[in-house]
């Protein structure tokens, strides 16, 4: 297995705000994960279909992807779509863009050996775009002052400077399973005053494994997430909550606890994967065992599954009308719109609890009956 570096721009927002993680998780291994295994098979469709949009040489990885499906498939397309706008919007502003794909970056001036991989690169006079492909559907990503997608603009910026005087420097985040695509601009003078003064002594003291341990929503992607103690004794802190007076909660109260909910879930999910991983392996958590979970009839071989109810009579298949992304592939982006224009609607979303920053307007309570009545 490739040794990681110690100090990488995928694990930035961790030890960046929790410098001490980096030493301490540098000799856990963690097994192979199927996640990551997908998401590297749908980086390199997408990097093959950008490249064929650009009229580039490039082998068609599928017949060797194991987890290629027609989700793959769109997610990869509308990647393709969104590099290409962004690539055209540049041309239009008649600024001489260069497009590079799965493009080594070097940030080690500012972090101890670092180097990362940028999915995609469109620089051009003054303005330099990285985007970076999420395949996860996990946990959206947000590209507001993303700490790897600014490391990764950081070495872009260094590498470029003798071409391109860089001004103004957009990241985005294109994650096409969560519907989640955000971009996030900042000037290049901003960018690289944070590297000198936030990012290079962050790294240094994490380099050494000094500094201050310190547990938040980056603690999730830490090895030692679960047993780490600084995150337990945050999580806790909620105990108090249980001692308030009077008997019920008051509104402040629910504001803090859900300040810390979403974190809390996840730490409790990752100490139960902890005991569980503990128990498969023949040790013991007092008062727990593991047990067989429950499962859900499936067909041994879908194709024998398919000829043998053929055989008898009956069609095993069900006919449903194409996604809108199929749809769209089919007919292409123009027909489509001359064909099915009027028969698109885009309904409005389930009502969702998020904290106030978030960037998406507040709805209102006529807002929320209208949705209720549908
Ligand atoms: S779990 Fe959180 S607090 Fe603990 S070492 Fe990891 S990042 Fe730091």
């Amino acid at each position: 297995m490739a040794k990681h570096a110690l100090l990488s721009p995928s694990s930035a927002a961790r030890w960046t705000a929790c410098p001490p993680s980096a030493r301490l998780c540098e000799h856990i291994e963690e097994g192979p994960s199927l996640f990551a295994e997908e998401g590297t098979e749908a980086h390199s469709l997408c990097e093959y279909k950008v490249k064929l949009a650009l009229g580039l040489e490039a082998e068609d990885p599928r017949p060797t992807l194991g987890f290629y499906n027609e989700q793959m498939e769109d997610c990869a397309e509308e990647y393709t779509a969104f590099v290409l706008d962004a690539l055209q919007q540049e041309k239009d502003a008649r600024r001489d863009p260069l497009v590079l794909l799965e493009q080594k970056v070097d940030i080690s001036s500012y972090v101890p050996q670092c180097s990362g991989t940028a999915d995609c690169i469109i620089v051009s006079d003054a303005h330099l775009h990285v985007i970076d492909f999420k395949y996860g559907q996990g946990v959206p990503v947000s590209a507001e002052r993303n700490t790897q997608m600014m490391l990764y603009a950081l070495g872009a910026i260094g590498m470029f400077a003798p071409l391109y005087e860089v001004q103004k420097v957009s990241m985005t985040v294109f994650q096409p399973r969560l519907a989640n695509v955000g971009t996030f601009t900042m000037g290049s003078d901003e960018l690289l005053e944070w590297a000198g003064s936030y990012v290079k002594p962050r790294a240094e003291l994490a380099f050494q494994g000094e500094g201050e341990f310190c547990s938040g929503p980056h603690c999730r992607f830490c090895k030692v997430r679960a047993t780490c103690r600084k995150r337990a004794e945050a999580n806790l802190d909620l105990d108090r909550y249980e001692f308030a007076k009077p008997v019920l909660l008051g509104d402040d109260e629910v504001a803090a606890i859900l300040t810390q909910a979403d974190e809390l879930a996840a730490w409790v999910g990752d100490i139960k994967s902890y005991a569980l991983s503990v128990l498969a392996r023949g040790g013991t958590i007092e008062g727990f065992k593991l047990v067989e979970g429950r499962s859900i009839r499936r067909y041994t071989d879908e194709a024998s599954a398919a000829d043998a109810v053929r055989d008898a009579g009956f069609d095993p298949y069900e006919h449903k009308v194409l996604g809108i992304t199929a749809m769209t592939e089919l007919l292409g982006r123009t027909r489509f719109n001359e064909i099915l224009g009027s028969h698109v609607c885009k309904p409005k979303g389930k009502p969702t609890l998020v904290p106030q920053g978030d960037k998406r307007p507040a709805i209102t309570i006529n807002d929320f009956n209208d949705m209720e009545e549908k």
